[in-house]
């Protein structure tokens, strides 16, 4: 798989967990680095965003050294690298490459850290939802890609979803989209309004890194070719018994 994302010297979130998520399905990852970031748990203490150009030649490197069977794209952090990558992968489509593309808009660190910038938002809209099979924000994400409220049911929600569809992925997983209780639940919204809930455990722990680890465990599924729902299923999963479960027994 390619994962095109950013490193985080805290090793919680970003391109390490891509990779430790990868491994624990067996998946070989080829590396592109978007931004190099200075983070401990609580702090963005610096980011360099590596320039257009060599974000360009660490694609195409990728490409030819191997087939890809899906591309998950994370920390994108500005609008030239969003445009870049976007036009590496309107060329990868012209010459054939037709693989899912699973795309986690990191907008902020949970520790507050700004992570991708206004016009970044915007090109990421634009240019890089048309090429996208899956996008995966949370409830604020979905808010702020539009620049509307957070909503506030899960009516709202959807009506957002739903916007967000129109820029042209071909589906959209609203993560953690209503609470009940026990339970957490996510949305998944494809093209043909069709709408699927997957439910899973409610936990109250937090951990780093978890909407990493989930699209690219999407991303896995996805190349091993299961469906949309089948692989947002399994990743969630694997999110919850890897990541959020172990989490809740160390906070204990
Ligand atoms: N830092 C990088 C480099 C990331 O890619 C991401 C998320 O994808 C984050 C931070 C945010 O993770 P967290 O919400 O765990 O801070």
């Amino acid at each position: 798989m390619l994962v095109i994302a950013a490193t985080d010297s805290s090793g919680g979130a970003g391109l390490t967990r891509d990779v430790r998520t990868l491994t624990d399905f067996s998946v070989d990852a080829l590396c592109v680095v978007s931004a190099v970031t200075a983070q401990s748990d609580t702090r963005v203490a610096a980011v360099h965003h590596v320039p257009p150009d060599v974000i360009r030649a660490q694609i195409s490197a990728a490409l030819e050294t191997r087939r890809v069977d899906a591309i998950k794209i994370g920390m994108l952090g500005t609008r030239a690298t969003v445009e870049i990558v976007a036009e590496c992968l309107a060329a990868a489509k012209g010459r054939a490459v037709e693989v899912p593309v699973v795309l986690d808009p990191v907008l902020v660190s949970s520790s507050g850290g700004v992570l991708l910038d206004a016009a970044g938002r915007a090109a990421l809209l634009d240019k890089l939802l048309p090429l996208t099979t899956l996008v995966t924000p949370n409830v604020p994400e979905v808010a702020a890609l539009l620049g509307e409220p957070v909503a506030t049911d899960e009516a709202e929600l959807i009506q957002q979803g739903r916007r967000l569809l129109e820029f042209g992925s071909r589906a959209v997983l609203l993560k953690g989209g209503h609470a009940t209780g026990n339970e957490a639940v996510d949305l998944l919204l494809t093209s043909g309004h069709d709408i699927e809930k997957i439910n899973s455990k409610r936990v109250t722990g937090s951990s780093r890194g978890t909407g990493c680890a989930l699209a690219s465990a999407i991303a896995a599924a996805l190349a091993a070719g299961e469906s949309l729902t089948a692989a947002c299923t399994l990743a969630k999963r694997y999110v919850l018994e890897r990541l959020l479960i172990p989490a809740q027994h160390e906070s204990k």
